[in-house]
């Protein structure tokens, strides 16, 4: 196991907890895909697994695990040295976060030097980039240009080869294809699973498109209200046990699909505002019994599934 959070739980303010008790593990070289709802909490469990909760957010109880160290406990100069070196994490609109007064390349040269002592030259930079930027159509002109003359997917695809750079052992993706089109979004996927495959990384991506997930990850965990309500290999999403998961699959779009021939899961994810004293589901759920208002359902083990639904005990 190379990143662990076991019974990981986060408060934002007196009592919204963005994420609720959530446990989950990453093997070495697997792909797990997080999926839910803008507004479920992926992007705190993002942020929280690298050890960094958001601003204003901060570590109730539980722990991250990443190679056997806990990386609450490391002194904040330790664990700093782990990133972009062994876990990098790619943001929700990376584009947004390079250094607007400089070349891209300088950006590129600053993550190069954290993994070696030794300062590169623009050259050296660029030849580093090279093989990854063919494959995501980034011609190395690219790089001497500034952020601003470049477009938000081109930036997206460069933040996503940043976070390569050092291989890390531990990739943490929060929609890290949302600003790319169709086919550039599949090739990003395809190029991706390609860099794992050589490098042996593990990557956890955060997305919201489940159809990405099915077809990227090995694993997919269903995270909805802080929670994770169902973990499956990613084949068996196509028989969902939870009712939030038969929604999201009944919501997503393929392309062939018929005008208007999906049904969407009426309402909204909304954070958790206090410990959960029934199902976090329970208000939007098609199948909810009187049951469900008054018991807050544990995750249950299902073959090589984990539900958490009442109905699946
Ligand atoms: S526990 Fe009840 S409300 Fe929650 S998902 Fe299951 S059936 Fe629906």
């Amino acid at each position: 196991m190379i990143l662990e959070a076991r019974e990981l739980t986060l408060r934002a303010g007196k009592s919204v907890f963005p994420v609720w008790r959530a446990s989950l593990a990453l093997e070495t070289g697997e792909k797990l895909a997080v999926v839910g709802e803008s507004g479920g909490g992926k992007t705190s469990l993002a942020w929280a697994l690298a050890g960094r909760p958001l601003p204003g957010q901060a570590r109730v109880s539980g722990s991250v695990e990443f190679d056997g160290m806990e990386l609450f406990s490391l002194p904040a100069a330790e664990r700093a040295n782990l990133y972009y070196r062994r876990i990098a994490l790619v943001p929700q609109n990376a584009q947004n976060s390079f250094h607007p007064a400089q070349p891209l390349w300088k950006s590129a040269r600053e993550v190069a030097a954290l993994a070696s002592s030794e300062a590169l030259g623009r050259d050296a930079v660029l030849e580093r980039l090279e093989a990854g930027g063919r494959a995501l159509d980034l011609p190395a002109s690219l790089w001497l240009q500034f952020p601003h003359r470049l477009s938000g997917g081109q930036k997206q695809r460069m933040a996503l080869l940043l976070a390569f750079m050092n291989h890390p052992e531990v990739l943490l993706l929060d929609e890290p294809t949302n600003a790319l089109d169709e086919l550039t979004r599949e090739k990003t996927a395809a190029y991706l699973a390609c860099h794992l495959a050589e490098t042996g990384a593990g990557a956890i991506l955060f997305t919201h498109d489940i159809g990405m997930a099915e077809r990227w990850a090995d694993r997919i965990a269903v995270f909805y209200r802080g929670q994770i309500v169902e973990e499956a290999p990613a084949h068996m999403l196509k028989t969902p046990l939870h009712p939030y998961t038969r929604g999201l699959v009944g919501a997503s779009v393929r392309l062939g699909d018929p005008p208007l021939s999906r049904d969407g899961i009426p309402g909204q994810a909304t954070p958790l505002s206090g410990p959960p004293g029934q199902c976090g589901f329970f208000e939007r759920c098609p199948t909810a019994k009187e049951q469900c208002a008054w018991s807050a359902p544990r995750l249950h083990e299902r073959g090589s599934r984990r539900v958490r639904c009442i109905m699946e005990v």
